[in-house]
């Protein structure tokens, strides 16, 4: 980008230079010497609350979802891959941007009645991949401001077709049965940054943002683009189109699982269909773990501990599969520590994209995700922060909990038609947890290595300091 950039401003110079003559052989020199591929198109599919061990790429789950086992098959899958956060908002405020929520004002979910979003001034990776000269669309969830000066469309994507928070939003008690949901305006689906509809038929949704994306691939075969698909499930309330009712023979969840799957296998035969898939990286994750309080409407964390709204493993520790035939060596499989803080970064360097001083807290896993011999590890440490409290920390195989008070699935009571269900409230003191042999975080290892303890704690320690430093002055 940084050569067709200077090539430009030469064309330019010599041109106002009336050295017409010197133009023409200079810039085939330079054509000649940027063999490079040009940049990638960049696909990012973002299931909501899908659980890291509700795919049979991480667990026994016996159900086949037979174009996400293809994908991982054909690309690489990360076993130590993080959502920035334990929740919607501020997991895709940090997908989008390459740093941590809390800098960019979005520390929690927001609700239909929030007035706040991404702040204007924000680069998204739409706004950096538009300026480099990529179409740009998001079809799904958006969750990071409904009011029009916070949509899509201010923020880098061409076009825009979803609904702008999460399904449950919404009075209709058959889909929200909590009390406090009645005050919530109908959902809106919007185009645009126009509510075409309320409370849409969401059986249809999955199909209609996969509908969408296939026709803006076909529209835009022939020039670089970035698609974005945040699906609206499997959140709750969970539904599913006519075609995979009962499809899966395991309940609306999986039914749900297999519709996934089969968007995941419609857009990858567009980009072969249309001749693209050399140049496209497809990445398929999701933005936060399972919320278990909703029983059978949830996936399933075991044997990871807690879920959504956690910093817990099963709050964070989502699926991860990356795809490009061709880059990314096939059967490949990483263990290192990888977040969806590193999607912007790694997105900015493969597309060569000008990002001026912006400090991300994520990195370019260009190498890891090529599997390079020797390829660094992007993590000296991930921090774990809800609201602005950073309550864990991992380093290489450690992490460590500070104190800190937490939702619990254990002794909960579970949700039903007529009630939205209530977790229960537990703490956890100073505890190390080896995750190497312990993915569960069940035994305390403190004691036996206090060493490792206190340099992670003087990490969080140090970090506590910045994300204090964001935390919005007293009204
Ligand atoms: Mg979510």
């Amino acid at each position: 980008m940084l050569q067709r950039r200077i090539r430009t401003l030469l064309v330019r110079r010599l041109s106002l230079m009336n050295h017409f003559w010197l133009t023409a052989p200079i810039v085939a020199l330079l054509w000649a010497g940027c063999s490079a591929p040009p940049p990638p198109n960049i696909v990012i599919l973002l299931a909501d609350d899908l659980a890291y061990s509700d795919l049979a790429l991480y667990a026994d789950t016996g159900l086949v979802t037979p174009n996400l086992e293809r994908m991982a098959r054909e690309g690489i899958l990360l076993t130590d891959f993080y959502a920035p956060a334990a929740s919607c908002s501020p997991s895709r405020a940090g997908i989008l941007t390459g740093v941590y929520p809390q800098r960019v004002g979005i520390p929690g979910v927001l609700m239909p009645q929030s007035t706040r979003g991404l702040p204007p001034e924000t680069l998204t990776m739409a706004e950096m991949l538009r300026q480099q000269g990529y179409a740009t669309a998001c079809f799904g969830k958006w969750h990071l401001g409904h009011l029009e000066p916070h949509l899509p469309q201010h923020h880098g994507f061409d076009e825009y077709f979803g609904i702008p928070y999460s399904n449950d939003m919404t009075p209709d008690s058959t889909k929200n049965p909590n009390p406090y949901a009645r005050r919530h305006p109908p959902l809106p689906l919007v185009e645009g940054v126009t509510t075409v509809a309320t409370e849409p038929d969401q059986r249809l949704l999955t199909s209609r943002y996969t509908q969408r994306a296939i026709r803006f691939i076909e529209q835009h075969a022939d020039q670089p683009f970035f698609l974005y698909l945040p699906y609206a499930a499997p959140h709750m309330p969970l539904f599913v189109s006519e075609a995979f009712e009962g499809a899966s023979s395991r309940g609306r969840y999986s039914d749900v699982l297999l519709e996934i799957d089969w968007s995941v296998g419609q857009i990858l035969d567009a980009l072969e269909r249309t001749g693209i898939s050399q140049s496209t990286l497809v990445i398929f994750t999701s933005d936060n773990g399972p919320w278990l309080v909703k029983g059978e409407g949830s996936g399933v964390a075991k044997p990871l501990r807690e879920g959504k709204g956690t910093t817990f493993e099963g709050g964070q520790r989502v699926p991860f599969v990356a795809w490009w035939p061709g880059t990314i060596p096939a059967q490949s499989v990483s263990h290192a520590l990888a977040t969806g803080l590193d999607l912007m970064p790694t997105v900015a360097a493969l597309t060569g994209a000008d990002v001026g001083v912006t400090p991300f807290d994520g990195h370019d896993i260009r190498a890891l995700l090529r599997r390079q011999p020797g390829a660094a590890l992007p993590y000296t440490a991930f921090f774990f922060v809800q609201g602005y409290q950073v309550q864990a920390v991992r380093a290489g195989s450690w992490k460590l909990h500070v104190p800190h008070r937490f939702r619990s699935i254990h002794g909960a009571y579970l949700a039903t038609w007529t009630h939205p269900g209530a977790y229960t409230r537990d703490s956890i003191s100073l505890a190390l947890f080896n995750l190497d042999i312990d993915i569960g975080e069940s035994v305390n290892v403190i004691d036996d290595h206090p060493a490792t303890a206190r340099r992670l704690v003087a990490m969080v320690d140090s970090a506590q300091a910045t994300f204090d430093a964001y935390r919005p002055e007293p009204r």
